[in-house]
């Protein structure tokens, strides 16, 4: 069985089972504010710090605000085209990604989203590595 290795492991769990939805690490303030990715600087509503921030996993599942389509990019190693969304999960926080597969089509705002893992490259080792992207849930 090959190893995946995640891009950016701080930011979400990576599930067992190939339909399992990746849960993402964010955090929720005493004052009730979740936001996404964790962190400890300050709450964007009340200023609170430090423990007052606690980890929370977020379902990874949400309804797109926005969407745009990247038909060139000034760096080589982006391969255009591309679809950037805008999603609010569904704990709250508005979160900017991509679209797993590029659609050529508009997308609707207030579609379903659900985070996804897609392979984004292979390590020198030759396991794949993987990053978050959202997908239209089914
Ligand atoms: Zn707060």
């Amino acid at each position: 069985m090959t190893q995946a290795s995640a891009l950016k492991p701080s930011l979400y769990t990576v599930p067992e089972g190939a339909d399992a939805v990746p849960a993402l690490r964010g955090g929720r303030c005493v004052c009730g504010h979740v936001f996404f990715p964790m962190q400890t600087y300050g709450c964007e509503k009340c200023g609170r710090t430090g423990k007052a921030l606690q980890p929370v996993l977020l379902a990874g599942t949400g309804q797109l605000v926005a969407s745009a389509r990247v038909l060139m990019h000034a760096r080589k190693d982006r391969q255009a085209p591309f679809t950037v969304v805008s999603v609010r999960l569904d704990e709250g926080p508005v979160l900017r990604t991509l679209l797993a597969q590029d659609s050529a089509a508009p997308l609707p705002s207030g579609l379903r989203m659900r985070a996804t893992l897609v392979e984004v490259g292979r390590a020198d080792t030759g396991e794949p590595i993987i990053d978050l992207r959202f997908a239209a849930a089914a």
